[in-house]
């Protein structure tokens, strides 16, 4: 099995498992206020000197895909379209070879705008999370009233070619928990492919509560008051999502089951944070400091070290029904979801 010190390792952990698939964070800050992200009122931003400069984000990307074997790379936050530099980074990792696949999720604010620039970009793919079509229920979960835009945004992308769009949802009880069928009739009809997650412990307020949480199983019986599920003969892969055929295909939906359903065996995710930290896991509690290493005027070849001896010590799985797990002290929005 490779280690660290093999000649040209990628990002290789003692479970041997090897990260290929990068999230990049771009910002911490959002625009919305999703009740299972953030508080009403925000939270305290990253300092503007301790975000990665477009330069130092690209020149990370760039020992990724050199050096450590990554080969696709997804944007997120925060909000990723409020990183004013969004297209020029994008249009710097599509010049990357080997190319590496590049993909966005977004809370579709923003994205009518700047769609075509990011398809023109070479941007292959976006995710846009929407969780209900109702504009009372949409405001209730994210506390800003944006549904038109998230709707626009999702058109846009459709038009601008940055297909297949995916619908990200996460259903919580008693608010949105009977959404799931008409998501998924509205992606039928505008063909995007809807991915309904698992609520995980990863709000900043702390309010997760795994006895409420709507589980994989309870949305799948709710898909199939309405639609005939079968199994998707696609191979899935280290994806997350175990996906389904619906009523015979060719149309597939999602179901994240993160929590009840821990895809941990197969993960190949590493993290990079806005702030330059990386991650071997969403729910890790220890980073490792690239941005440290950049800008002490490290080399390519240390930081690429340092990278790969941060995933080595990746755990076989998040713990979450360990007694003794405990939630990461960065939420879901700094980190990068
Ligand atoms: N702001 C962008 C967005 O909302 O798509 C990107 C960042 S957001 C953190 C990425 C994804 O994480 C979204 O689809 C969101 O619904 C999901 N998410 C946020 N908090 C979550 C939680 N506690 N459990 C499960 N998914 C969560
Ligand atoms: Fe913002 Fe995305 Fe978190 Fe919602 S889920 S508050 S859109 S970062």
């Amino acid at each position: 099995m490779a280690t660290p010190d093999t000649p040209g390792a990628g990002l290789v952990d003692t479970f041997g498992r090897v990260a290929t698939d990068l999230r990049v964070s771009l910002t911490d800050r959002c625009n919305l206020r999703c009740s299972y992200c953030m508080p009403a009122e925000g939270l305290d931003w990253l300092p503007k000197p301790e975000v990665l400069t477009d330069d130092e984000v690209t020149r990370l990307m760039r020992i990724a895909v050199e050096q450590l074997g990554v080969r696709e790379i997804r944007f997120t936050g925060g909000e990723p379209l409020l990183r004013p530099g969004i297209v020029g980074i994008v249009a710097a990792t599509t010049a990357l070879r080997p190319r590496p696949e590049v993909s966005l999720t977004t809370n579709g604010i923003g994205l009518a705008r700047i769609a075509g620039a990011l398809a023109e970009a070479g941007l292959d793919r976006v995710n846009v999370s929407l969780d209900t079509l109702d504009p009372e229920r949409f405001r209730t979960i994210t506390r800003r009233d944006r549904l038109p835009d998230v709707l626009a945004g999702m058109r846009a992308a459709a038009d601008a070619g940055l297909t297949p769009v995916k619908v990200n949802a996460v259903l919580l009880r008693g608010i949105n928990d009977n959404d799931a069928v008409p998501l998924l009739e509205f992606c039928l009809q505008h063909g995007y492919e809807l991915r309904i997650i698992e609520q995980m412990p990863l709000d900043a307020q702390h309010a997760w509560d795994r006895s409420t949480m709507i589980t994989a199983e309870e949305i799948l019986t709710s898909l199939r008051t309405r639609f005939a599920l079968s199994e998707d003969p696609v191979e899935r892969g280290a994806s997350p999502a175990e996906t389904w055929l619906v009523d015979g295909g060719p149309a597939r939906v999602g179901v994240i089951g993160s929590v009840t359903r821990a895809f941990c065996g197969t993960c190949d995710r590493t993290r990079l944070t806005a702030d330059g930290q990386i991650r071997n896991c969403l729910f890790a509690r220890e980073e490792s400091d690239l941005r440290a290493a950049l800008r002490s005027g490290g080399s390519d070849e240390e930081i690429a070290d340092r990278w790969r001896l941060a995933m080595w010590t990746k755990k076989p799985g998040h713990g979450i029904d360990d007694p003794s797990f405990l939630q990461p002290a960065r939420p879901m929005s700094s980190i990068g979801g």
